[in-house]
């Protein structure tokens, strides 16, 4: 393909090979006059903005480029995956900005959960990961929650300058400014969507006007590569990303048993005593108890019990990590996959996941 056609939305070099990347088009479309990729054709037509992703390099470029100006950084994050999404480095990339936090998702955890204590946990998180903010706010942009807050503090914090928007894949970042651009859409939708180029790097960023003088850039995510969503086919995503709110599954569990997690994961009961474990989940995804003793064989033959992970046929290929649980809760968490809250009175447990997938333990959620 002629490495010259570039997408009349955003500017980027048209391609055809990889959906995920930035200049996507099915083949069929290449033939027209006025190319539009097909992140920039949702978006105008249905004022949907898909995600794409870059490399770590052009990455950190648009990073420090937002921190040689003087702007604010909307940072948004997803608590179902707190840990996982994190921008490494942001603070040191964006040079003092002030980050507005939003904490998205929140449609999927319990609904009896405080708003004011999910707040209070997510800023003890976010200090563990050295990022002081502006102010949090929890949302949903799925339910549109304190959407009306949200933009008066983005005008209020602002005071006048760019706002830049970031945050990892699939945090829900195209959602929310999808959103945005529906709450500015008394302007003709045509005009919305400008293009920037961001020195530096191949890309070019969607600019939507905030009034004369300033602009909102959305700037593409970046691939967390230790999240199980990159590990799983694109169809199987639709299982493992909760849309709604999530049927927590509590198990009593005995040292010596194992669950597994539609075969993406699993977790074993080393030692202790009959332990509460309480599994935060998408809906869909499976979870099976077994025996540790048996656990090992039902992988490697049932593969009912196993969505596909490329490259991996035996349990022996995952990699495993080990916690010690102490009196009182915690979470254990596996990246992009979902959460275990045990009800510790001591104990050892052991995961297993896919190689490179994050697994920690931290203070539990709920
Ligand atoms: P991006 O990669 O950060 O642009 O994320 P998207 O906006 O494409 O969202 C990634 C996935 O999360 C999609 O399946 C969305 O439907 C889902 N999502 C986004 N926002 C929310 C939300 O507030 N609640 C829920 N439950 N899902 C959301």
């Amino acid at each position: 393909m002629n490495q010259e056609i570039k997408c009349f939305g955003c500017g980027a070099i048209i391609q055809n090979q990889d959906e995920k990347k930035i200049g996507y088009v099915p083949k069929k479309t290449i033939d027209n006059d006025q190319i539009l990729c097909q992140r920039c054709f949702k978006l105008r037509h249905y004022h949907q903005l898909s995600q794409t992703s870059l490399t770590k390099d052009d990455y950190l470029r648009i990073l420090q480029t937002i921190g040689e100006k003087d702007c604010l950084v909307v940072y948004i994050i997803d608590l179902f995956d707190f840990n996982g999404c994190q921008i490494q480095g942001l603070v040191r990339h964006t040079g003092g900005n002030d980050i507005y936090v939003l904490a998205n998702k929140r449609d999927i955890l319990p609904k009896s959960l405080k708003e004011v204590k999910l707040e209070h946990w997510v800023r003890r998180q976010l200090k563990n990961e050295g990022i002081k903010p502006i102010n949090v706010k929890i949302t949903s942009g799925l339910k549109k929650l304190n959407f009306d807050v949200i933009y008066d503090e983005i005008e209020e914090y602002r005071k006048g300058r760019d706002v830049y928007v970031v945050g990892v894949t699939n945090v829900g970042k195209s959602t929310f400014i999808n959103a945005l651009l529906k709450h500015y859409a008394s302007v003709n939708d045509e005009a919305l969507i400008t293009v920037s180029e961001f020195p530096g790097t191949t890309l070019d960023l969607i600019q939507i006007p905030l009034d004369e003088n300033s602009y909102l850039y959305d700037t593409p995510g970046i691939v967390n590569s230790h999240q199980m969503t990159h590990f799983v086919k694109t169809e199987d995503l639709e299982t493992i990303i909760p849309k709604s709110e999530m049927r927590p599954m509590t198990f009593q569990l005995k040292p010596e048993q194992t669950l597994y997690f539609s075969g993406l994961a699993r977790l074993d009961y080393l030692e202790g005593q009959i332990n509460s474990m309480t599994c935060y989940f998408s809906r869909y995804l499976q979870i099976h108890r077994t025996k540790t003793i048996n656990a090992d064989q039902l992988y490697n033959r049932h593969k009912t019990l196993k969505m596909e992970i490329e490259g991996m046929s035996t349990i022996d290929q995952m990699k495993t990590y080990e916690f010690s649980i102490k009196n009182g809760k915690c979470d254990i968490v596996i990246s992009g996959l979902g959460f275990i809250t045990i009800n510790g009175k001591g104990g050892k447990v052991r995961v297993h996941v896919p190689k490179d997938v994050w697994v920690l333990k931290r203070e539990a959620l709920i």
